[in-house]
């Protein structure tokens, strides 16, 4: 039934797909599905998997990227002078435009790691100036992906706070804030602690009043100003399932990094399956495909090899 339906599908789109380069390996491969762009599928790339290698041809590489079958991507690198590398916010929605991508994402992180009643304001100004150009060119979302310092209850709950200020501020200009964990965010903290503890202690109960930071955080942002954006992948290397997070939290997890090891589906240790079953079952639009790591090919070939992997696959809809 799904090759059927595949097949359809593909048929449908002889005209578009004719237009696009085959990769000669791919064919010769015979996967039908990954040499014709699927348009009813939506894939997003988080263009850090780029590397390097975006930077020197930017509308070049966008178009390559929507010939994997991409069709939303989210920015990386925005800086102090409101660019992306060199390129201002204008000219790259203009590139992505041009590719006949969308841009729904960035991240960005503001100037100070460690959040005081002293910086708030010089964060608050960041998130300001940056929340004005994202609305400037249609995004959707600004997430920080970087994690804040977070060594005790108390240091995040006041990371809980400022995340509430970012939000406001995205809010009014129409935006969304939302933050993106990696696997330290899984560690626990204690009141008064200097340090986060680490996240498998082996056997014994977590001393009194352990939180997990990412619990934390959640307990402690306001659910209509902060989203979470979960990255599958750093979230399993931090020893938790992120399916049963997005259950527990299916209206805080509105966004997702989909991640593996390198390549997507290759390593065996990421339940793609599952995870999209549980986004779909929680009305996930937003995902974002990260590549890291790899050490196969070039970039633009490793993220070709993910987006090959979602287009085949039938549990991605
Ligand atoms: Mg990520």
């Amino acid at each position: 039934m799904t090759n059927r339906r595949q097949f359809l599908r593909n048929a449908t789109l002889t005209v578009a797909g004719s237009a696009l380069a085959i990769n000669s390996r791919t064919a010769a491969a015979n996967v039908p599905v990954s040499t014709t762009v699927n348009a009813k599928k939506e894939l997003g790339l988080q263009i850090y998997s780029l590397g390097r290698e975006l930077a020197p041809d930017v509308p070049g590489g966008l178009k390559k990227v929507a010939q994997m079958g991409y069709t939303v991507i989210e920015l990386a690198g925005y800086n102090s002078e409101g660019k992306i590398g060199a390129a201002s916010m204008a000219d790259f929605k203009k590139y992505a435009d041009d590719a006949g991508l969308k841009i729904t994402s960035s991240h960005l992180n503001p100037p100070a790691r460690e959040y005081t009643k002293d910086n708030l304001e010089q964060i608050k100004d960041f998130w300001k100036k940056a929340a004005e150009h994202h609305a400037a060119i249609g995004c959707k979302y600004i997430i920080q992906p970087g994690q804040p310092s977070t060594r005790s209850t108390e240091e995040v709950a006041y990371v809980g706070e400022v995340f509430n200020e970012a939000g406001k501020i995205a809010k009014a200009a129409g935006l969304q804030f939302g933050y993106h964990n990696h696997n330290g965010e899984f560690a626990r903290v204690v009141p008064g602690g200097t340090e986060p503890l680490p996240a498998s202690r082996g056997f014994g109960r977590p001393p009194e009043g352990a939180k997990i930071i990412y619990d934390a955080m959640l307990e402690a942002t306001d659910p209509e100003l902060v989203q979470f954006e979960m990255d599958v992948y750093w979230t399993v290397m931090g020893q938790k399932d992120p399916v049963a997070y997005m259950k527990k939290y299916a209206n805080r997890i509105r966004l997702l990094h989909i991640k593996d090891v390198a390549v997507l589906g290759e390593s065996g240790m990421m339940n793609f399956p599952k995870i999209y079953e549980t986004a779909y079952a929680n009305g996930i639009k937003d995902y974002f495909v990260e590549l890291e790591n790899y050490t196969g090919g070039t970039q633009f070939e490793g993220v070709k090899g993910c987006a090959d992997y979602l287009l085949k696959a039938a549990f991605v809809k």
